[in-house]
């Protein structure tokens, strides 16, 4: 099975379409939704995981482009600034994924953004805001 956290972004045009439903349906695709802002007539985003085959997961991303979504991997809109970040280790406590931890080795820590959900908590629990997180 192949699973990927994506951020979909609607305009205002297709935003009441059934367009997840649709997606699910023909794709065979399992979703879990992380975060969603919609709201009628107005532009809307979901974050989501979808897990599938790999095939399936490919067909599903194709159809929401072709049906105008834009769509990205979650992991292109969370970044751990490193010019901020002073390694304090304070968002390590709030993060729920572990996508926030310490290397052993060189007691930095670290950010994986395959493991992130885009939950937020970490850009509060940062004094020197180096997590920068661009969802909506
Ligand atoms: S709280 Fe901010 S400054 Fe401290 S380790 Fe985390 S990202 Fe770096
Ligand atoms: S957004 Fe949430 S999961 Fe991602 S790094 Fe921050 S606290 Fe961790």
């Amino acid at each position: 099975m192949y699973s990927k956290k994506i951020i979909i972004r609607y305009s205002a045009d297709i935003v009441e379409q059934p367009i997840i439903y649709e997606l699910v349906k023909e794709y065979d695709l399992v979703f879990n939704i992380l975060k969603a802002r919609i709201f009628p007539r107005r532009e809307g985003v979901i974050v989501l995981e979808l897990t599938g085959t790999k095939e399936n997961f490919d067909g599903g991303i194709r159809f929401l482009k072709e049906r105008g979504l834009k769509v990205e991997p979650l992991s292109k809109s969370v970044c751990q600034n490193p010019d901020r970040c002073v390694h304090c280790g304070a968002c390590t406590a709030f993060c729920p994924t572990g996508a926030l931890h310490f290397d052993r080795e060189t007691w930095k820590v670290q950010f994986d953004p395959e493991r992130c959900n885009g939950c937020e908590l970490c850009v509060t629990a940062c004094a020197p805001r180096a997590m920068e997180i661009n969802l909506f």
